[in-house]
């Protein structure tokens, strides 16, 4: 059928939660499906980095739980995010990049969606010596955070803002470690409590980016088909 393949105009705006380990790559997967996808990239790490780099209230609360690898309360993230999805530009889909970290996050999203069975939950999956040797290898621009191309030359600048690249202070070593465990104790469980939602999807984060990239993608689509689906069952429940 002619134009049976073109993709329609979303229906249902998409929502994503990335899941997994830090240094799976989950930031670089956010940041392409804001060019592609349209949807806005919520990234709860920066966002506090941000407040720190800038002195708040919350900046300086926080500080020390960041660089020592440790989480923020689950109060004051929850906060964070729903004003941030408050903001108009949320409407036309988002991906959270870093958001939920624990289980009662995990249960505060739901609970802030309309319908949490539309949420599409990205898990992307790294062995861990490979995180080590990844976090331990990044370098982040001191300006803006933007991430710098894994291999870059010394003393190349930020492509973004013409600042210097630098290691990020919870990327040392000990640090490294203790986020490593904070996610095996606190985030992994998320697995449990979102694997056998349809829209649940485990990544093999251990290939090249653009292998990576090629699953999300694939995805997205099926996620898509079942959200703009589900979106009809939901009006036509409601009728
Ligand atoms: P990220 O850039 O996502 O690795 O986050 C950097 C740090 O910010 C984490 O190690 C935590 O200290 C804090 N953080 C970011 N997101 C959350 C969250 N959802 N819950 C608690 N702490 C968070």
């Amino acid at each position: 059928m002619a134009g049976a393949t073109d993709a329609p105009p979303a229906q249902t705006p998409l929502r994503v939660v990335l899941l997994g380990p830090p240094g799976a790559g989950k930031g670089t997967q956010a940041t392409w499906m804001t060019r592609d996808h349209g949807l806005v990239k919520i990234s709860t790490g920066d966002i506090l980095r941000e407040a720190v780099a800038h002195g708040t209230r919350l900046g300086r609360q926080i500080q020390s739980r960041i660089e020592a690898g440790n989480l923020v309360s689950d109060s004051t993230m929850v906060e964070i995010v729903q004003d941030r999805l408050a903001l108009d530009d949320a409407k036309r889909g988002y991906v959270l990049d870093g958001f939920p970290r624990t289980t009662p996050q995990a249960r505060a999203l739901d609970a802030m969606l309309a319908d949490p069975g539309l949420l599409t939950i990205l898990l992307i999956e790294v062995p861990f010596e490979e995180l080590v040797r990844r976090l331990q290898a990044r370098r982040v621009c001191g300006r803006c955070g933007r991430n710098a191309d894994p291999g870059l030359a010394e003393g190349i600048r930020c492509s973004r803002c013409g600042g210097s690249y630098v290691t990020r202070v919870d990327d040392s070593d000990g640090v490294v470690r203790q986020r490593l465990t904070v996610y095996l104790e606190e985030t992994e469980p998320l697995v449990k409590y979102y694997d056998g939602r349809a829209t649940f999807f485990r990544i093999n984060g251990n290939l090249s980016p653009t292998q990576v990239t090629s699953q999300v993608r694939d995805a997205l689509a099926t996620s898509r088909q079942l959200a703009d689906r589900g979106g009809d069952a939901a009006v036509k429940a409601t009728s």
